[in-house]
């Protein structure tokens, strides 16, 4: 199903980039304001306005579009969305991911160099009008009126530029990217780490989700889980055990592809879900050793600075 209702005022629309379903949510939150959690890429725009149409919700009654992060499966479709068909939204992003959806050349110039043909699938985005655009600070908050904010959280470590978001009356905790995908199939996590990767910014900003004691942990990749905690600390304790492994691995002189097999081996949660990432039409067989990828990088940085 589309659009999921939550609570009284969630709801979970799965946004089927390129029709492949149950890979990106974009969440709504309606109360006396409406806003929008995570545009999804530029080929989804559609699905998410069919399913605001579905809801009843009049486009022109949503006042904010918020995006975690600027990476395409986040924010790509927010410039086609607010120059047509959002008016009087507001685009909430890092202030340094704000430059990139007002021009976002570069953006598209590097989404195509890290993700080749699924950047080609996701589309091109469109820039966001600069006057529509609020940048967001940790700490700062959005009013929904009725008792509902939005409270921003820096998040930062998949990417530099990477908010979460809290609304403490549903105790839910909108993630983007920074507690890894779940894939709900099989109940599990991965890891998602781009380079650069900051393992050592990544668990700060696990800790800092941790602190407010959410109830829920709504991913963008995929769905809303409970016991918020639990999976918070799997994912820190995932990203640790990578890193381990990694590390022994580069001493040892070992490759990509044994650093792969061993995760496959020790991490149970990678070891389940390798062959449905591999076979995934998103995610692909490149993606876990690119994650894997990164770690190398980032031992490596740590290693010199030792
Ligand atoms: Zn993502």
């Amino acid at each position: 199903m589309r659009v999921e209702k939550l609570d009284e005022h969630t709801y979970a629309i799965d946004v089927e980039p390129c029709n492949v379903k149950g890979f990106i949510s974009a969440y709504l939150i309606k109360k006396e304001k409406t806003a929008i959690i995570e545009s999804g890429p530029a080929c989804s725009v559609k699905h998410l306005l069919s399913s605001l149409a579905k809801l009843g919700v009049n486009p022109e009654k949503v006042n904010y579009l918020l995006v975690t992060h600027i990476h395409l499966d986040h924010a790509g479709g927010s410039g086609t969305l607010l120059r047509g068909f959002l008016p009087n939204a507001r685009l909430v992003v890092h202030p340094r991911g704000a430059k990139h959806v007002a021009n976002p050349e570069k953006l598209w110039v590097m989404a195509r160099k890290a993700l080749g043909k699924v950047a080609e699938m996701y589309g091109a985005p469109e820039p966001v009008p600069e006057d529509k655009i609020v940048e967001a600070y940790d700490g700062m908050t959005i009013d929904l009126g009725g008792g509902v904010k939005l409270e921003v959280l820096e998040t930062v470590g998949h990417a530099s530029h990477h908010l979460s978001f809290y609304e403490s009356s549903s105790g839910r905790m909108f993630s983007g990217d920074s507690a890894g995908i779940y894939i709900p199939d099989l109940d599990v996590i991965v890891p998602t780490t781009p380079e650069p990767f900051y393992l050592d910014a990544a668990l700060d900003s696990i800790q800092k989700m941790k602190n407010v004691h959410p109830r829920f942990l709504c991913y963008t990749h995929f769905g809303c889980v409970e016991n918020a905690s639990k999976w918070l600390e799997a994912y820190a304790s995932q990203l640790k055990l990578w890193e381990k492994i990694v590390r022994e691995c580069l001493l040892k002189g070992e490759g990509l592809e044994t650093m792969r097999k061993r995760i496959i081996d020790e991490d149970n949660y990678t070891g389940k879900a390798a062959n449905l990432m591999s076979s995934h039409p998103i995610m692909g067989r490149g993606m876990l050793l690119q994650n894997i990828q990164s770690f190398v990088e980032y031992v490596k940085r740590n290693m010199k600075a030792k």
